[in-house]
């Protein structure tokens, strides 16, 4: 049986950077990745896929060249896990052990949830930003629109970057009135308020109101028919819940999402299917050799790539501190950033913690809308991402160890 002193489980945004961050701590350590996948991609570049601004391409790497090197690379998936005996079993029927796990699996999008969306989506104007397949085509439904109804939905939470479904329909809105298009656009989320924290909330109302988008909380996507193109919603009004079918011209979708079984069906999820980890240390609250971060990891955060970056250290941290028998010792302070993009050269940097207090790393008021910030989301975060995150060279002072609770 192969054994391996860390396995890593997943080897997206969380994976490689936690695996890369632990090598440059302890060059000694035997870590391996499993990972069934040859690609790797960069999710947040996809909104700016699907307004046109980089092409798919631009958000791909290989895999294999972003391993951290001396990190040994399992290219299968974890098809079980079994922490009572610090074993996983893979897709290919291997069984592995290890001292330490991370459970890094990221989200499954759950399509087939909403009647007719999966067949419907990549024509008749039906897109989504959260799928390499179709992202590019949201631009191109974006491009052959020629006025109407423009519907833009969110799922319910958790998702990974809540703020994605918004940005598209402010992007859209901005190439329609470019194009002076008689256009509503509508966008019908499932949340009952633009965006959870308050302090950014505020300057997108008045967002939405400047662009004189049609705003539609508590709606929940349950069907899409491609043949009558219409969007039906479940409604919630206090105790009771309606129908309402929205015809649409265009409809870009933001699915449920959800743990991978392999995980949910797990003895290391809690009720919800997330792994069971402490906020603060990352550590399972069952399982002392296991920790986990990313989109699949149980912490009430914000699901972003950005969080990742917040994690990975305490994560490193408190994993080294197992090993050698201390308890742990750096806390994650629920740390988030959504560049919230709204317009064409325009982006709030919307960075916070768990206690929705704004965290901005740059000295100005981060609820302003800002072309510098468009600028940092366009140009300088996708070279952070491959160039320093993924490489494990970013550590964020202030997530290392001391952090209040
Ligand atoms: C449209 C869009 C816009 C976004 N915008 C932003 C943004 O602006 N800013 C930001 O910070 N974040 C953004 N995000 C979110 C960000 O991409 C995710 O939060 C981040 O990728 C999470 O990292 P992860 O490693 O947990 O999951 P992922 O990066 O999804 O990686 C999970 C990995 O686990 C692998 N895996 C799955 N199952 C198994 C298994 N059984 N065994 C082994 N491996 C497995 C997968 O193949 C994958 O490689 C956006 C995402 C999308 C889709």
């Amino acid at each position: 049986m192969a054994h391996h002193q860390v396995l890593v489980v997943g080897g997206g945004a969380a994976g490689i950077t936690v695996a890369a961050q632990l090598r440059r701590a302890r060059a000694g350590l035997d870590v391996a990745i499993l990972e069934p996948s040859a690609e790797h991609w960069y999710q947040p570049g996809w909104t700016l896929v699907g307004a046109g601004v980089f092409s798919l391409e631009d958000t791909r790497r290989t895999e294999r060249d972003l391993i951290p090197s001396g990190v040994t690379w399992i290219q299968e998936a974890a098809a079980g896990f079994d922490p009572d005996h610090n074993r996983v079993t893979t897709s290919a029927g291997q069984t592995i052990s290890y001292d330490v796990l991370i459970v890094a699996t990221g989200f499954v999008l759950a399509w087939d949830t909403i009647k007719g969306l999966s067949a419907a989506l990549g024509s008749g104007g039906v897109c989504s930003n959260y799928s390499k397949e179709f992202a590019p085509y949201t631009w191109e439904a974006i491009q052959a629109f020629k006025g109407g109804n423009a519907v833009f939905t969110c799922a319910p939470m958790p998702i990974k970057c809540p703020g994605a479904p918004q940005k598209i329909a402010y992007l859209a809105d901005d190439a329609f009135k470019q194009r002076r298009l008689a256009a509503k656009v509508i966008y019908a989320t499932a949340t009952p308020g633009i965006f959870g924290v308050p302090v950014y909330a505020a300057p997108l109302r008045e967002v939405v109101a400047r662009k004189g988008i049609d705003a539609r909380y508590n709606h929940v996507l349950t069907e899409v028919r491609a043949d009558t193109k219409e969007a039906v919603f479940k409604v919630t009004e206090g105790e009771t819940s309606r129908e309402e079918v929205i015809a649409y011209d265009l409809l870009h979708v933001t699915p449920p999402m959800a743990p991978p079984a392999v995980v949910a069906d797990s003895p290391l999820a809690n009720a919800s299917g997330f792994v069971e980890v402490d906020q603060y240390s990352l550590q399972h609250v069952r399982y002392p050799n296991v920790f986990s971060l990313g989109d699949v990891s149980g912490m009430p955060n914000s699901k972003t790539a950005a969080a990742v970056r917040g994690q990975a250290p305490v994560l490193v941290a408190n994993l080294l501190a197992h090993l050698e028998a201390r308890a742990p010792e750096a806390a994650y302070d629920g740390y988030s950033c959504c560049p919230l993009i709204t317009g064409y050269g325009k982006t709030i940097m919307a960075e916070f913690n768990y206690k929705q207090e704004a965290t901005p790393s740059f000295p100005l008021d981060p609820t302003k809308e800002r072309w510098s910030m468009w600028f940092v989301k366009r140009k300088i975060l996708p070279s952070l991402y491959w160039n320093r995150m993924l490489t494990g060279a970013q550590h964020e002072r202030r997530f290392v160890p001391g952090v209040s609770r």
